[in-house]
């Protein structure tokens, strides 16, 4: 048995493929088009394991995905790739909807195809799972429930927008085609190996610098966290036993203000790795909002709890933690993603 991985290159794809063969061994293969948040390093404990093949390619290229879904025969395809930064998708919002919403109807079409061509056992086990966000549900005011599987989708970022339109073209492929599908939608992602112009890494990454921790807004932005192993689990116990043409809300019921995040890293910063000039707090700088920033996001997981008996393994206060330490103990990874060294490391290999 074998199973698809799309993005595996990506900060959630590179750790679902690390804890995926960590915990079996069951044969990854790994099709990433390797953009500026691809990294071939996350995966480099695994150079020379024949459990991992590495396919550089794009998942709006037809071809590619028929001739690797006929060669080998995957059981499932865990669709990660995307692009991901809210940010990017304001000031360019075409990669978004070519690789989110073109790229997914791609390998729906693929998958399609594929399903199609099994037999007995192996159609039946067929699965097609979709990774995606909390983001396409909207922004929750202070005392609204938690987002729950049932909430209307209301995206307000080009980003939300692009994943919740493939959401839908899952649901479709599901409901039209039968298509054996499951779809997760996950809280706001932190740990190892995180692109650091996201929020705790870029504090991380700064704070270490000297460098000014920009804050959008007041800070009062609410996120809820999960550390990315605890989301690689939901995946895994969601592809085994999650009912098919449903979604499930994964997240760790942490509610965080943004700001409160900044401050908690540079808290574990001053006890990890304090700085001569005085606590990092001290680099706190307030800057303009970002258009349209939703508010607040949060996630009512009690469906994946009650159904598949999943649980984070993390708390807050253990992730954040782990996850500084993280950083601090692979400043060499930090600088070659910063001087983009490993893209020329990674031209010269697929070149
Ligand atoms: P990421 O940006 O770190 O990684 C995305 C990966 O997809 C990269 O390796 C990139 O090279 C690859 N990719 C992009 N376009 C491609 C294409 N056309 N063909 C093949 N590969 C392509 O993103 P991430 O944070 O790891 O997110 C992974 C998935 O999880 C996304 O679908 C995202 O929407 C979803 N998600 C992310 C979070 C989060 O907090 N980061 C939370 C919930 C859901």
């Amino acid at each position: 048995m074998t199973i698809l991985v799309t993005g595996g290159a990506g900060f959630i794809g590179s750790n679902f493929v690390l804890d995926w063969l960590r915990q079996s061994d069951e044969p990854v293969i790994n099709l990433d088009v390797l953009t500026y948040a691809g990294n071939l390093e996350n995966l480099a404990s695994l150079d020379g394991d024949a459990r991992h093949t590495f396919v550089k390619g794009d998942i709006c290229d037809r071809a590619l995905i028929d001739s690797l879904l006929s060669t080998h025969k995957p059981r499932a395809i865990v669709h990660f790739a995307a692009e991901s930064h809210v940010d990017r998708s304001i000031s360019g919002p075409g990669a978004f909807m070519r690789t989110n919403v073109d790229g997914t109807f791609t390998l729906l079409e693929a998958a399609r195809a594929y399903w199609g061509s099994l037999e007995g056992g192996a159609k039946a086990a067929f699965r097609f799972h979709h990774v995606s966000t909390d983001e396409v549900y909207g922004s929750l005011k202070p005392n609204d429930p938690p987002f729950a599987e049932t909430n209307p989708y209301e995206p307000n970022s080009p980003y939300s927008a692009s994943k919740a339109a493939s959401d839908h073209l899952v649901r479709a492929w599901h409901h039209t085609y039968g298509l054996p599908v499951v779809t997760t939608n996950c809280s706001n992602n932190y740990g190892p190996y995180h692109f650091p112009e996201k929020l705790i890494p870029l504090m991380i990454v700064n704070a270490l610098a000297g460098k000014p921790l920009p804050v959008y807004g007041d800070g009062q932005q609410i996120r809820d966290w999960l550390y990315v192993t605890d989301h690689c689990s939901g995946i895994r116990a969601v592809l085994a036993g999650g009912t098919l043409g449903e979604t499930y809300n994964i997240g760790g019921w942490n509610e965080k203000a943004n700001i409160d995040i900044v401050k908690t890293v540079c808290a574990l910063l001053d006890e990890l790795r304090p700085s001569a000039e005085g606590p990092y707090s001290r680099l706190i700088t307030y800057v303009k909002d970002r258009p349209g920033h939703d508010r607040r996001y949060a996630i009512d997981a009690r469906k994946i709890e009650r159904d598949l008996g999943w649980r984070p393994a993390e708390t807050f206060e253990t992730g954040i933690r782990k996850t500084v330490q993280w950083y601090l103990d692979h400043p060499e990874w930090v600088a070659r993603v910063q001087s983009g060294a490993y893209k020329e490391w990674v031209s010269k290999q697929y070149s």
